[in-house]
């Protein structure tokens, strides 16, 4: 394209008076967003004295819960759904053969890297059972790498502190009407609650 081109519109400089030239007019955009910040509703705590209280903590998108099902047992069907949605690949489970009559599988070991995790939610959106759900804690800490990697017993004790203040998503808007694996009822019942 050549300068002379006739599609070409050509911006010219606004030409700037004294108080452009000496900032007034910025400085004053400044001063004015900061003392609408200053003396508006704060949005800061004073952690770790304070605690920020999520506006909806049941959809806040923190630390990873295994539910429980209502006899206890973790509600999990090793179904791998959340594996395979995961984009940061942070969950590793290893399925096995189902000691209960009302599932064919469970998860022998279920564990989340809280470090790898982006806390998109992704898993719980794919868990046909409402097992695997994102709670409002927020503060996670750890001494090791290793302490980061969630197990089965770690997250199933997430469920435990959180279960009352945090409702499952299935008693909040109705159980899942699909997706959920069919009952089997020929084993055996065990009282073992993993
Ligand atoms: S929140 Fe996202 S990144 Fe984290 S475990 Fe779930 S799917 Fe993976
Ligand atoms: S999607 Fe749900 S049921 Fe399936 S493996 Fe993950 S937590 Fe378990």
């Amino acid at each position: 394209m050549k300068p002379d081109d006739q599609d070409i519109q050509w911006v010219q400089e606004p030409e700037l008076g004294l108080t452009g030239k000496a900032y007034l007019p910025l400085l004053t955009d400044g001063m004015t967003t900061t003392l609408r910040h200053l003396f508006g509703r704060k949005l800061t705590v004073q952690s770790p004295e304070e605690r920020h209280v999520p506006p909806d903590p049941l959809i806040y998108r923190g630390v990873h819960r295994l539910n429980r099902d209502e006899q206890g047992r973790v509600k999990c069907v090793a179904c791998f759904l959340c594996a395979t949605a995961c984009p940061a690949h942070c969950i590793d489970i290893v399925g096995a053969e189902s000691p209960w009559p009302d599932r064919e599988k469970y998860p022998e070991s279920f564990t989340i890297d809280e470090l790898r995790c982006i806390f998109c939610g992704m898993c719980e959106e794919a868990c046909p059972v409402d097992a695997i759900e994102l709670t409002s804690l927020y503060d996670l800490s750890g001494k090791s790498r290793e302490e980061m990697i969630f197990d089965k017993e770690k997250l199933l004790s997430v469920y435990d502190a959180t279960k009352d203040a945090e409702p499952m998503r299935s008693a909040r808007v109705g159980p899942p009407s699909a997706g959920a694996p069919a009952p089997r009822s020929s084993r055996p019942p065990s009282e073992e609650s993993p």
